[in-house]
Formats: structure tokens, C-alpha cells, sequence
């Protein structure tokens, strides 16, 4: 378990022994926090057969676990919305009875994208629950799940609090010198954090930095800027709030300007978020800004 998650695994799993734990979670939490392997590894310890509360290892349902053949877990994945049908075909399974006669768990990843119709569906299931049954939903946009799905549910929000343990486990993934300020960049999740600097050619924050600073001393220009940047634009725009918000804290420049550059940031950020936007266009602008800056 990641070691940012070990305190909230250990309170759950103490609860499944003693039959405490809610049968609705919804494990909510930024994108790269471990939300999905938090899921798995609390579904082994569900249904391990043993008494103690960690997974034993060793039982019939550990070893069908470890073969990734456990007949009593159901995971739904699925790139597109989680549809009706899907929903139907999970709670069928749910409905009979445990072939190990243990519990039964079903993680559902990206609950968020459930259509209407399949959220109206699973909310029978919520309300009624069969027996020895866990559900684990999964959500980086909990807010947009239906609020009776949400008032149903247990939430557990994973977040990396101690950015002391997520430097020192990235640090025994071989990646050196994160200074906390680089994590909260990443909203504290270390799982992107360690996919993205593990992209050797992608842009780096120190790349950036110096890119920056040839900009404002007028050694390369927005619009080139741009085309190099265009396939890291959100990520360029998020580091952008950032370092503006450093300008702003430290004194180095505090105008009118400054501030109105922080706040049409978000807008920015929210345009790329649009399919089929002109990147190069959005950087540009936002790349004036930072020369207006000088
Ligand atoms: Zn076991």
C-alpha cells in the first residue's frame, strides 16, 4: 500500500473483521493519488478468508486472488460512459450467491460516468444490499455522481496530506530532489507526478523555467513558444498559475497586471479542456501575457 494511503487502508480493513465496514464506499480523490490500487487491495483483504485483517496470502481466495481469477470480484472498467446494461450485467452477478461462500466485491472505476439510467439502476443495489456484498466506487469528480448515489454511500477521500512520505516513496522510485512545491504542482497526486517525469523527452518544470526567462530577454518568441509546448498545453497553463502565484507571494511583482494575468489563467486552463481548441492560439495568449509582464 502506498504509504500516503496506509493509515485509511488500516481503518477500513480493521472494520471488515468486525462487519463495520458500510457496504457503499466511494473513494474519491484526485487523478494519481492510487485510488484504483487503494480498491484492489482492499477487495483482497474483504475477501480473504482468514481472520486477521490484512490478506493472508495463503487461503483458497487469496491464491484465486493472486491468479486474477477470484470468482466473487467484479470490476467494471470501461473507456466509454458506464451504461445501463453494464451496471445490470454487475448486479445479476452480485445477486447470487458468493462461490466461495465469503463476500462479494464489485469496483466500479470512474463511477462519475455512469449514465442516469445505469446510476438509477445501482441504486437499488445501494439501498437493498445482498448480502456479504461491498461496492467500491471510484471517483476523481465525485460531485458530478447523482446525489442520491453520493448520500448512499460512505465516502473515503484519499489525498497525500504528508508530502514527506510521497517525496520519500518517490525517492525509493528513483526519482531525486522533489521539493513539496513541485508535488502541490500536481495537486499532491505522486503517481502523475512520477508518469510525468518518467517521459524523458516530455517538458520538465525546470525547462520551463528557462524558457520563460529566454522569452522575457526576448531570445526566442511566443508563437515558437507555442509550437513547442502545444501537446503540454494544460500542463504548461497549471505550471503557469504556479509561477505566477510565486510572483504574486513574493513580492517580486505585485500589480494590477499580475493579478489579471493569475485570474484569466483559468480561463485558459478551461479552454483547453475544450476538444478541437487551437492550442497554439491559447499558449500564444498566454504567452503575451508573460511578456507584457516585463
Ligand atoms: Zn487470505
Amino acid at each position: 500500500m502506498y504509504p500516503w494511503l496506509s493509515d485509511t487502508y488500516e481503518q477500513l480493513i480493521s472494520r471488515v473483521k468486525k462487519h463495520s465496514l458500510h457496504h457503499g464506499l466511494l473513494i474519491q480523490g484526485v487523478d494519481g493519488v492510487g485510488k484504483s490500487d487503494f480498491c484492489v487491495h482492499l477487495a483482497k483483504s474483504i475477501l480473504c478468508k482468514s481472520d486477521e485483517n490484512h490478506a493472508c496470502g495463503q487461503c483458497q481466495s487469496c491464491k484465486l486472488y493472486e491468479a486474477q481469477s477470484h470468482p466473487d470480484l467484479y470490476r467494471l472498467e470501461t473507456d466509454k460512459q458506464v451504461g445501463v446494461d453494464l451496471v445490470r450485467d454487475a448486479i445479476t452477478k452480485l445477486s447470487t450467491t458468493s462461490q466461495l461462500s465469503g463476500n462479494k466485491v464489485l469496483i466500479m472505476e470512474a463511477a462519475d460516468s455512469m449514465t442516469d439510467s445505469a446510476a438509477n439502476a445501482l441504486l437499488k443495489t445501494l439501498e437493498e444490499p445482498t448480502d456479504n456484498t461491498y461496492l467500491l466506487l471510484i471517483s476523481s469528480k465525485s460531485e458530478a455522481l447523482l446525489p442520491t448515489i453520493r448520500s448512499r454511500c460512505e465516502k473515503v477521500t484519499l489525498s497525500c496530506s504528508k508530502s514527506d512520505d510521497c517525496i520519500a516513496w518517490l525517492k525509493a522510485q528513483g526519482i531525486d530532489s522533489i521539493e513539496p512545491k513541485l508535488l502541490k504542482l500536481y495537486q499532491n497526486s505522486p503517481l502523475t507526478l512520477r508518469e510525468h517525469l518518467a517521459k524523458r523527452e516530455g517538458l520538465t518544470y525546470a525547462s520551463f523555467l528557462e524558457n520563460l526567462d529566454s522569452l522575457q530577454h526576448k531570445h526566442n518568441s511566443a508563437l515558437q513558444l507555442a509550437e513547442q509546448w502545444q501537446d503540454e498545453a494544460p500542463q504548461v497553463v497549471l505550471w503557469m498559475q504556479y509561477w505566477v502565484a510565486d510572483k504574486i507571494k513574493s513580492k517580486l511583482q505585485d500589480n494590477q497586471k499580475v493579478w489579471d494575468f493569475h485570474h484569466r489563467l483559468l480561463e485558459y486552463y478551461q479552454t483547453l479542456q475544450n476538444p478541437g481548441v487551437n492550442r497554439i492560439l491559447v499558449l500564444c495568449a498566454v504567452l503575451n501575457h508573460v511578456v507584457d509582464l516585463n
